[in-house]
């Protein structure tokens, strides 16, 4: 397909994709199938042998998630794309693929709940050590980091501190240390952010959320930069070393040393050995609900931005908010940082205070008629939910505290309606709060 330098909202709607000449079908086909059909045994043989491109088997690879993956891949300017069937399934791979028992990842603290979980529990009980540290100073990433280290991890927002934490310092630190910089970019999909331009070697997704965008399925994905040296100190045999599973092929040499194209193989890798062996791959149809949301990203991605910032101005007015933690305020203490990485605003999602407390957070979400009150966030339509009395109802007020939710706090992830309804929504809420 002919692709002009197109702009963010043509690749959206195009990238990917050319409609096929058996059919003409403008949109994206849903190839609902298990298996492809090969040509004769040659063919055959090329497939398995990666000597060609094309698909055996879905999980291994479809048509119709094949487009999506081109297309985020293009809207991040990357040189490939992993789809998974979630966002999880995206951040264990990205992690797998290159750590084993024995080694250790450096993370950021304030994490996704269950990116949290995952690190303290299930890859300690396979032996991989995750090391924690206060993401706002970046040299707190370089003192935890020792030659058993691979790779640094965390994320562009947090969520609900809204933090923006110097999302460059910490790749200079990676980078020194000669390690991948992987980040989640889930709740700063571009145009709000392209992770590469801070510096990250690997974005990881939930699709579930802003690109998606519509509540209609679970998805994920791993987005590679390309030009990231893997050979440098033979640290990653994972990507440098022959691999007996493809005949000793050695995906370093056949995708990362050709002069003019940048480097695929942690992608490939991923495809071809952990989505092989355990195989959470996307459903073609959550990649063709992917797809719609991802044709009006751009689009979507602004309304949700201006609409948060004019939510959170209209919430620190208030008489009843005590507190409201958005990056877009210069309230915010990483205002001035978050207004240099997001020109278009930092994204939807943050937490605010009610000065009635924990009953009032209680008034509050019982009386909102437009918004949501769900355990989602990034959805086209506004969610709320507080979390105090809900996902984090087990923990003490000093544990509340530690985790950052006070139990007064409410969480919100501005829509795009229009922003009046919205406005008018919270302002008969807080009434009754
Ligand atoms: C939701 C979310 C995930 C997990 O994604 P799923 O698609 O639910 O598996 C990971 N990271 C962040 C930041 C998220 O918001």
């Amino acid at each position: 397909m002919p692709t002009p330098p197109w702009h963010a909202q043509t690749l959206a709607l195009h990238a990917g994709h050319a409609p096929d000449a058996d059919t003409l079908s403008r949109a994206v086909p849903i190839h609902q199938t298990t298996s492809f059909l090969f040509r004769d045994p040659e063919h055959a043989a090329n497939l398995f042998a990666l000597k060609e491109p094309g698909y055996i088997y879905t999980r291994l690879g479809n048509p119709t998630t094949d487009v999506l993956e081109k297309r985020l891949a293009a809207l991040h300017g990357a040189s490939a794309c992993v789809a998974t069937a979630s966002g999880m399934a995206a951040i264990f791979y990205a992690v797998a693929a290159i750590t084993k028992a024995g080694q250790n990842i450096v993370t950021g603290s304030n994490l996704y709940g269950g990116t949290h979980t995952l690190f303290a529990h299930t890859l300690a009980r396979f032996g991989i050590e995750v090391r924690f540290v206060d993401s706002s100073d970046p040299a707190n990433f370089a003192r935890a980091i020792d030659a058993d280290t691979r790779l640094v991890y965390t994320e562009s927002i947090g969520n609900p501190r809204c933090n923006v934490d110097d999302l460059p310092a910490i790749a200079k630190v990676a980078h020194e240390a000669g390690l991948p910089f992987i980040l989640d970019n889930t709740v700063a999909a571009p145009p709000i952010l392209n992770p590469f331009d801070v510096g990250a070697d690997i974005a990881v997704y939930s699709l579930t959320k802003i690109i998606g965008g519509h509540g209609t399925c679970i998805g994920g994905a791993i987005v590679e930069a390309g030009g990231f040296d893997w050979s440098a100190g033979g640290r990653f045999p994972e990507i440098t070393a022959p691999d007996p599973t493809y005949h000793g092929a050695n995906f370093w040499e056949m995708l990362c040393t050709l002069e003019g194209t940048p480097c695929s193989a942690f992608c490939t890798k991923i495809r071809t050995g952990l989505m092989r062996d355990i195989g959470a791959t996307p459903a073609p149809l959550n990649s063709f609900l992917v797809i719609q949301g991802l044709e009006t990203l751009p689009l979507r991605a602004k309304a949700h931005c201006a609409n948060a910032q004019r939510v959170a101005q209209y919430l620190e007015a208030h008489p009843k908010v005590a507190w409201v933690n958005y990056a877009g305020l210069p309230s915010h203490k990483d205002h001035a940082r978050a207004k240099a990485l997001f020109p278009i605003g930092p994204g939807a999602v943050f937490g605010f205070g009610l000065t009635g407390g924990i009953e009032a957070g209680k008034a509050f979400i019982k009386s909102v008629r437009l918004c949501s009150h769900l355990a989602n966030i990034l959805d086209a339509k506004t969610l709320v939910i507080h979390p105090a009395s809900t996902t984090h109802s087990q923990l003490t007020p000093e544990e509340l505290a530690q985790a950052g939710v006070p139990a007064d706090m409410v969480r919100i992830s501005v829509g795009i309606e229009d922003v009046e309804d919205i406005l008018a929504d919270l302002e008969q809420a807080l009434e009754k709060a």
